[in-house]
């Protein structure tokens, strides 16, 4: 079983300097704008994937806030934008199962149910416990900014058999680094 991430318009810094620390607010909010498209997940699997999301978030001092389009819009302030589809996706890697666009975050992120079942079987309890983590993964892109991946935790590139038992049991952490990037107290273009 295969997974991979798929992340368009990849440029990977060359630069293997320290990174450069910068002051960021201690805790953030993001609107996450989420929307299903053909068969996507039941109304229980997507609730289990919002909830554990959100408390994989709240673990680095991140707060999502759900909301419907049109709604919960900040007067200032993040809001992403998450498409859950079954609809056949064109032009990306076999084996992605979401794509998302940090350097394009208006372009939203989508994540490719059809794939994602593939992957755990339908009726798998890894279902929502999976789109939860893709969803974090895709959304950190996003709020990193950086199209980068870590050795470990949520934010590697590819997981494995052991990762998903390991989700099966709590989700997998964000690494300091990812945690320090997301807060904008580090530079990630200069990220090894
Ligand atoms: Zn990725």
């Amino acid at each position: 079983m295969r997974t991979a991430w798929m992340v368009p318009l990849m440029v990977l810094g060359a630069g293997l300097g320290t990174a450069r620390v910068i002051l960021g607010p201690p805790d953030m909010t993001v609107v996450v704008h989420l929307q299903t498209a053909g068969r996507g997940p039941g109304a229980d699997v997507l609730e289990y994937a919002r909830r554990t999301a959100a408390g994989m978030f709240a673990s680095i001092g991140v707060r999502v806030a759900w909301a419907a389009p049109g709604e919960g819009e900040p007067a200032n302030g993040l809001v992403l934008h998450l498409y859950v589809t079954d609809r056949p996706q064109t032009g990306h890697d076999p084996a992605a199962l979401a794509f998302a666009y940090p350097y394009a975050p208006e372009k939203g992120i989508t994540v490719m149910w059809d794939r994602l079942l593939a992957v755990c079987g339908s009726g798998s309890e890894l279902v929502p416990r999976l789109l939860a983590h893709v969803m974090v993964h895709e959304l950190t892109h996003v709020l990193e900014g950086v199209s980068r991946h870590s050795d470990t935790g949520v934010m590697k590139a590819h997981w494995t058999a052991g990762d998903y038992s390991e989700m099966m049991r709590k989700p997998l952490p964000f690494t300091d680094f990812d945690a320090e990037l997301i807060h904008g107290r580090v530079d990630g273009t200069r990220a090894n």
